[in-house]
């Protein structure tokens, strides 16, 4: 690439903007700041990532993401929203909205890719697409790339879109000037606080107790839940603490085809689940985000709804 990096860097959005992206951020490929890594660390100490034990993994990577890609120079963080195009019936088994329609993680990529080709084809350089398999700290550079902000809830929040949003990044070897941070910040009306069945989230922002998050426990850990669990109707994941954000009244919903909900997975039933085997479970979330619990996770949820 020549040195017209300005040049080439509203041509990059564009091309990711056509990928599907709302809005896309450049950020300098370096190490994370001292206060987040102390934050993450401090984290991890307390035990609140609960039984995700690879978030404790490749702590170097996870500091500097050129770790990734030998080379790298910037990190393009694009936010795909995801926002749901209808609901689930009332009174249905709730999956949380992000599972809706197919597995972001494969459509991200799929989309990403493309977007990277025409980058590397254009201007040269190594690229590497991250869709929240890498140990890279996906919300701290989208802030950094000047996205959004995190809000109490946890989320990375953009500014007239939200909190559903997925997270895709591109790493490069080619140098892009970063982009500035936003200036806009979380209400701090605690809503979300309030709203959190679980009280897994602190009023002074220090981040997720995943042990008692209910989004954690019905779809990321393994085993029983405790006894007197009670998820409140929800069958794969919690939405409640973004439900109320004001930041999420204007959003728009998604215009990605991918992320329409998928009809036989909103109108699933409890019933449903209760004689599914797992011929059917493989063929229904087959493309689904879902899968990750598997069939004994969905029924184990289903007993504590
Ligand atoms: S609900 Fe209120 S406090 Fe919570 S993230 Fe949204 S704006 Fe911030
Ligand atoms: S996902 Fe649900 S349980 Fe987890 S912090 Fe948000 S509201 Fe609380």
């Amino acid at each position: 690439m020549n040195s017209s990096r300005s040049l080439c860097k509203e041509h990059i959005r564009r091309i990711m903007l056509d990928a599907g992206a709302e809005t896309v951020g450049f950020a300098e490929a370096a190490p994370v700041s001292g206060e987040a890594e102390l934050r993450y660390n401090r984290w991890i100490a307390d035990g609140r990532h609960a039984g995700m034990s690879y978030m404790k993994r490749y702590p170097d990577v996870r500091r500097d993401p050129r770790l990734l890609l030998e080379g790298a120079h910037t990190v393009i963080v694009a936010a795909f929203n995801y926002t749901p195009t209808r609901r689930q019936p009332h009174g249905a088994p709730r999956i949380a909205d992000y599972a809706l329609g197919l597995d972001y993680h494969d459509v991200i990529r799929a989309r990403l890719g493309g977007a990277a080709e025409k980058m590397k084809q254009m201007y040269g350089g190594e690229t590497r697409i991250c869709v929240d398999t890498a140990p890279l700290r996906e919300r701290y550079w989208a802030v950094r790339a000047g996205l959004g902000f995190i809000g109490l809830n946890n989320q990375l929040i953009v500014p007239g879109i939200g909190s559903r949003v997925f997270i895709g990044t591109v790493i490069w070897t080619e140098t892009v000037d970063p982009d500035m941070p936003c200036t806009d910040s979380c209400a701090r009306c605690g809503a979300c606080l309030k709203a959190c069945p679980a009280q897994a989230l602190q009023p002074d922002g220090s981040g997720l107790d995943a042990r008692r998050c209910l989004s954690y426990l019905t779809i990321e850990h393994r085993g029983d839940l405790p006894e007197d669990l009670h998820t409140g109707g929800r069958l794969y994941g919690c939405d409640a603490c973004q439900d109320v954000c004001p930041h999420n009244r204007t959003a728009t919903p998604t215009a990605i085809p991918e992320f329409t909900p998928s009809e036989s997975i909103t109108a699933l039933t409890e019933a449903d689940i209760d004689t599914m085997d797992a011929d059917r479970f493989r063929t229904l979330f087959r493309h689904s985000a879902v899968r990750r619990t598997k069939l004994e996770g969905l029924r184990r949820n289903l007993r504590h709804l």
